[in-house]
């Protein structure tokens, strides 16, 4: 490094972004991980590093326990959303107040399921010149045989989709300030940031670890709402389905075209039609078919609708930055 260079160059500023929905019983511990890291990095970071919790409407004690946690260490910063918008959204309020103050944002669930002694390394990786650095899960062993299948059919169905997703890689991330900012560019509402930043391109690199179990308190991902974002995460990115529903549509009408020459065959031969049966089930095959195909379309046209309305993603209550 030239001597100018070396007398201009202050430290970056790193800024742990974690969304936090009812984790008051686990915040403790997080925090005294969270803030070893920053002590363990103080070579690579500014001084002006940070937590940066996002309280999403929590219903417990979760924002008291960061306002006290900010009165004791100033590096424990928070803002608390008015209402609960999901980890998706409470995700972006993170990185738009992050992105202000610093150079590089980490995102990381409250739990520390994922392993934040990687961090550095994540770092390190940015400072080569990697835009985004995903931390990637080598094993799984310590989910439950529920979850660890229901996340890998997850990652199948994304890229059988044509959704281009990490394997492996939820939100636990770093991303360079520039990186941020194209991200939130993309500004549509319905959010699944997993594929998106694979879209952003710029250098990445992935970082491993193997994931852990929940340090307290219980998963706020319920299969309902992981279904959710599996549906979202499909709906947002891909077209497949609704070309999907078009080739069944086009199948089904081949195969009437076939079942009437089959009628007038019989007709012909003078065969008395005994079908009742057949012909009631092909009426409630065919209008369930009708049905999804419906469903699914309404569900883009649903889409459409919040995208229009551009509605804000996220209010903010109160901050402790
Ligand atoms: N979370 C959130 N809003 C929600 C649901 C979850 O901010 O509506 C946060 C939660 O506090 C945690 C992260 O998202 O920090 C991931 O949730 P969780 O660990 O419960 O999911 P799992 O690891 O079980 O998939
Ligand atoms: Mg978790």
């Amino acid at each position: 490094m030239s001597e100018v260079l070396k007398e201009t160059y202050t430290s970056p500023c790193l800024a742990i972004v974690v969304p936090c929905y009812n984790e008051a019983s686990v915040l403790e511990k997080t925090t005294e991980h969270l803030l070893a890291v920053l002590d363990d990095m103080q070579v690579l970071i500014g001084p002006n590093s940070r937590i940066l919790y996002v309280d999403d409407g929590s219903k417990d004690d979760t924002w008291d326990i960061i306002k006290q946690q900010h009165e004791a260490d100033s590096r424990v910063t928070g803002i608390s959303l008015a209402h609960n918008s999901g980890h998706q959204n409470a995700l972006v309020a993170g990185l738009e107040t992050a992105v202000r103050i610093s150079d590089f944002i980490v995102t990381i669930d409250a739990d520390l399921q994922d392993d934040e002694s990687v961090i550095p390394s994540m770092v390190s990786l940015a400072l080569e010149g990697n835009d985004i650095v995903y931390g990637v899960r080598s094993s799984r062993a310590t989910d439950t045989w529920f979850k660890r299948t229901t996340a890998q059919a997850f990652y199948r169905l994304m890229s059988g989709m044509g959704v281009q997703t990490v394997y492996n890689h939820a939100d636990f991330r770093l991303m360079s300030r520039r990186a941020v900012e194209a991200l939130l560019d993309y500004g549509e509402r319905n959010l699944f940031l997993r594929g998106l930043v694979p879209l952003l391109g710029f250098r990445q690199a992935q970082v491993e670890y193997a994931r852990r179990v929940r340090l307290a308190g219980e998963s706020k991902y319920p299969f309902g709402k992981m279904l959710g974002l599996a549906f979202d995460g499909v709906t947002s990115f891909s077209m497949k389905p609704v070309h999907m529903v078009l080739w069944i549509g086009i199948a089904f009408l081949l195969a009437s075209i076939g079942i009437a020459l089959w009628v007038f065959v019989c007709l012909i031969q003078h065969k008395a039609i005994t079908g009742w049966a057949s012909l009631m089930l092909s009426i409630w095959f065919c209008s369930g078919c009708v049905l999804i195909g419906l469903g699914i379309i309404g569900e883009y046209v649903g889409k459409i609708y919040i995208e229009v309305k551009h509605r804000p993603r996220y209010n903010i209550k109160d901050e402790r930055l």
